[in-house]
């Protein structure tokens, strides 16, 4: 719900319905009233018109990553964002393969997680809240293990909102002939992941991020050859990234109840992301967003967790204030009762809070939320938004 501070006429992107907050989430997040309405509908999950959806859906995957010879496949398995990190690296990763988790924060760590639950042989780099991993520390690490087989990196760390240098971690892997494998989650359709420039086998994405769907499926795009040498990899039979494939190559259906809703939802969602301009039109409204949040709340005197050049157009981290009248749970139910639902922070040591830019608004909507947190914190008597010293002194140890 607008609560009267965003000038609702001169933005194009219409609030919430029925008195909704905004979701300043990573996902699910605010969606479009076109895509929450594409759900008013059933479809059969064997009919044609369902399946002309499920072949639209893959083929305009596909061409967000500009594959012209058509050397990958998109591939949209049902469950959460995890459940399709685990299909691709269930799949993808050999059972004798090897792989280097580079980790700097809660999904990083969450890959090893999973690789330990299905019993692939794995290696950690583990970089803390604050820092990308580098293609020179990947690099050494692959010199110093030939058992390696594959490298896994998380393009954007969702928990503190990192972008990752991809790129230069690409080049690390390939000059030392391994294969990289990229969770996009929180970036994909918003960060550019054009194979004609980055290299990589596979990536994987949701329904509930930056395409602005709503949360029911995810999708791995990958290269065809590694999609068949995939055969019997996998330990679970509805994870099994290889066989849903084939079944979709051979009949156009999902192997089991695909959320049929959440699809069309999807389609709709994917008919916005290609009106605004694709990739660099919705990736320029997201930078555009973060960058008047940062601005807004640096000058109300809070301050970011990381250093300019690694913040993300996806989502902020702000360290909580070190006045002893602010508290989270009350901060966010202030801010909740402007009509923002925030999210808290994810990190190990420090008190933070996160602030997503992305979901269905523009920066009037940002402009909202840092005139709602400077209230928020007036209402609870805190008079500076500055974090302790210590955490700032920390922070810049630990960047030096
Ligand atoms: C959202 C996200 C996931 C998956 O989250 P789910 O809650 O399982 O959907 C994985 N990795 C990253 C980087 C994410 O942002």
């Amino acid at each position: 719900m607008s609560d009267g501070t965003i000038d609702d006429a001169a933005t194009a992107f219409a609030p919430p319905m029925l008195g909704e907050p905004y979701l300043l989430t990573p996902g699910p997040l605010t969606t479009a009233a076109a895509v929450k309405q594409a759900m008013l509908r059933d479809w059969g999950s064997w009919d044609g018109d369902f399946r002309a959806l499920t072949a639209e859906l893959r083929r305009r995957l596909l061409a967000l990553i500009d594959d012209r010879d058509g050397a990958f496949d998109c591939v949209p398995m049902q469950g959460s964002g995890t459940a399709c990190v685990e299909a691709m690296l269930g799949t993808l990763v050999p059972r004798e393969g090897k792989v280097l988790v580079l980790a700097n924060g809660a999904y990083g760590l969450r890959a090893a997680q999973i690789l330990r639950y299905l019993g692939r042989a794995h290696t950690l780099i583990d970089k803390g809240d604050y820092l990308p991993p580098r293609g020179e520390e990947v690099a050494a690490a692959l010199d110093a293990d030939p058992a390696i087989t594959h490298v896994l990196v998380i393009h954007c760390e969702t928990s503190s909102g990192i972008l990752n240098p991809v790129q230069e971690i690409s080049e690390a892997v390939y000059a030392r002939g391994r294969k990289l494998l990229v969770d996009s989650m929180s970036a994909f359709g918003a960060v550019p992941a054009d194979v004609n420039a980055l290299r990589y086998e596979a990536l994987v994405s949701s329904a509930n991020k930056c395409i602005e769907g709503v949360p029911g499926f995810g999708f791995v795009i990958a290269r065809k050859s590694e999609l068949e040498a995939a055969q019997r990899n996998c330990h679970s039979l509805s994870l099994d990234l290889h066989d849903q494939w084939k079944v979709m190559e051979k009949t156009g259906q999902w192997r089991f109840t695909p959320p049929t809703h959440v699809v069309a939802a999807f389609i709709e969602a994917l008919h916005l992301h290609e009106a605004e301009g694709g990739v660099a039109g919705r990736g320029a409204r997201y930078a555009n967003n973060r960058n008047v949040l940062v601005a807004g709340m640096r000058a109300a005197g809070f301050e970011t967790l990381l250093a300019e050049r690694w913040l993300s157009p996806i989502i902020v981290t702000f360290f909580c204030p070190a006045d002893p009248n602010f508290s989270f749970p009350r901060f966010y139910d202030l801010m909740k009762a402007k009509g923002f639902l925030i999210y808290p922070g994810k990190l190990t040591a420090v008190e933070s809070f996160r602030v997503g830019c992305i979901g269905h608004f523009d920066a009037h909507v940002m402009r909202a939320v840092v005139e709602a947190a400077c209230r928020s914190l007036e209402e609870m008597g805190v008079a500076s938004a500055a974090p302790a010293p210590h955490v700032l002194g920390e922070r810049a140890r630990l960047v030096a």
